[in-house]
């Protein structure tokens, strides 16, 4: 039996025992079902057929294209070539813009091919892009926008897609967070030219490593295939040639196991979600990041505001603690991409609403393997922290007097973002 912290003495930054004693991840792989795998695997090992768009990946595009409303869905090897697949697709040049409140392979996609990522900010409630901050960015040089659905909760779609056909450029979406949600009841996949889906194996539904593209537009998805077989069956020649981003079988049969648990996997993500948002109510300053109960939502990401002026406690000490106590929570996003090099000395933007975000939250553990009595005991040490906030922050100054504590924190947090 595990004794309650009742005091800041009881937290393992101070000296008291970790409250986990096996840490507690955010995106850890959820389990599946190990035999369905096998039978997967060995099936495609007694047909010898291992990549090149065999039986399993038909089959896991089929069902990707199905949950996703889509006619097309191309499986790649993830998430970030299929991002690049799409510059290429559509000859993408010049500058693409996007929202620096997301993972940095966004950016580093098209940067890769010599595109210029051009970072607005978000909107303040909802953390994605906001399309009069994307409209303000559009120059002569704008071919695209790479929209994300952060956290899984849907962009603004209907106001995006007016923007980018009065501007007349092409608009995508990173839904790296958001298979299996909807807008207004319509399935994310089929929104704007077309968006990229990881399976990841930190993501909800993972292949290993792998992501898709998925669209209605036919002759997009003709293009893409072939550019992620060498180009292969273009008759047109593509000026880059083609690449080789293809899924292999064994991914396939890992997706398609992991696709068979989705259900389940976000009933218990629902679940937990709902103890978080029972355990936290009435902690001032600590809220935790609504979902749409009308939508689809695959509850992945578990997070939480800190607002520092309310608690007295910022985010960083708060992920130092809970990291002390075998709780590895995540800064997602932070820093923000625009504060990543080589963005952060090539262009010098300040985005209020990204940085204030960026800032203030934090992503909780959840998942198949996070039980209900897990998120009681993160809870009861966020809850401690978050109610005597001022009190802790004095205390853990007056231990590291000698050193700067925001830049020693974010030294820290950065290193376990590499690990992560
Ligand atoms: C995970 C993630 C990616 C990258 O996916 P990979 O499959 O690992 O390349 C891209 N964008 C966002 C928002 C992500 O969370």
């Amino acid at each position: 039996m595990v004794e309650m912290k009742r005091d800041l003495g009881d937290l393992a930054l101070f000296g008291g025992r970790a409250g986990f004693l096996q840490p507690l991840l955010v995106g850890r792989p959820n389990p599946i079902d190990r035999s369905r795998l096998f039978d997967r695997l060995n099936w495609a090992l007694d047909n010898q057929w291992l990549t090149n768009g065999g039986p399993l990946t038909q089959e896991f595009e089929k069902r990707v294209a199905d949950l996703a409303g889509v006619r097309n869905c191309v499986a790649t090897c993830n998430a970030t070539v299929a991002l690049q697949l799409l510059v290429h697709a559509c000859a993408l040049t010049g500058e693409v813009i996007m929202p620096a409140l997301t993972f940095a392979a966004t950016a580093h996609a098209v940067r890769w091919l010599g595109l210029e990522p051009v970072f607005c900010d978000v909107d303040p409630l909802t953390g994605c892009v906001d399309p009069e901050q994307v409209q303000a960015a559009i120059t002569p040089r704008t071919s695209a926008i790479f929209a994300v659905h952060l956290w899984g909760r849907p962009c603004d779609v209907d106001g995006l897609e007016k923007l980018a056909a009065d501007a007349g450029v092409r608009l995508f979406f990173d839904a790296a967070h958001a298979i299996g949600n909807t807008s207004a009841g319509r399935p994310v996949g089929g929104f704007g030219g077309a968006e990229v889906f990881s399976f990841h194996a930190t993501k909800v539904v993972n292949s290993f490593e792998g992501g898709a593209v998925v669209t209605d537009d036919d002759e997009l998805a003709r293009r893409v295939r072939a550019l992620h077989n060498f180009g292969l069956g273009l008759e047109e020649v593509s000026s880059a040639g083609g690449t080789n981003a293809k899924m292999s079988e064994a991914s396939a049969a890992m997706g398609l196991t992991s696709l068979d648990a989705f259900e389940e996997v976000v009933r218990h993500n629902k679940s937990n979600y709902e103890h978080y948002r029972t355990e936290l109510s009435g902690v001032p300053g600590v809220a935790v990041l609504a979902f749409d109960e009308n939508e689809q939502n695959n509850y992945q990401y578990l997070v939480v505001q800190i607002d520092e002026d309310v608690t007295g406690l910022h985010r960083d000490l708060l992920l130092r603690l809970l990291r002390a106590e075998n709780v590895v929570a995540q800064p997602y996003f932070s820093p923000a991409c625009h504060q990543l090099e080589p963005y952060r000395s090539r262009r010098n933007v300040h985005l209020p609403h990204t940085e204030r975000l960026s800032a203030r939250v934090i992503a909780l553990p959840t998942g198949s393997t996070v039980s209900r009595e897990d998120i009681r005991r993160v809870c009861d040490i966020v809850r401690l922290a978050a109610t005597r906030g001022a009190e802790l922050t004095a205390r853990w100054r007056q231990a590291h007097s000698d050193d700067q504590p925001t830049a020693r924190v974010m030294r820290d947090i950065s290193e376990w973002t590499r690990v992560g």
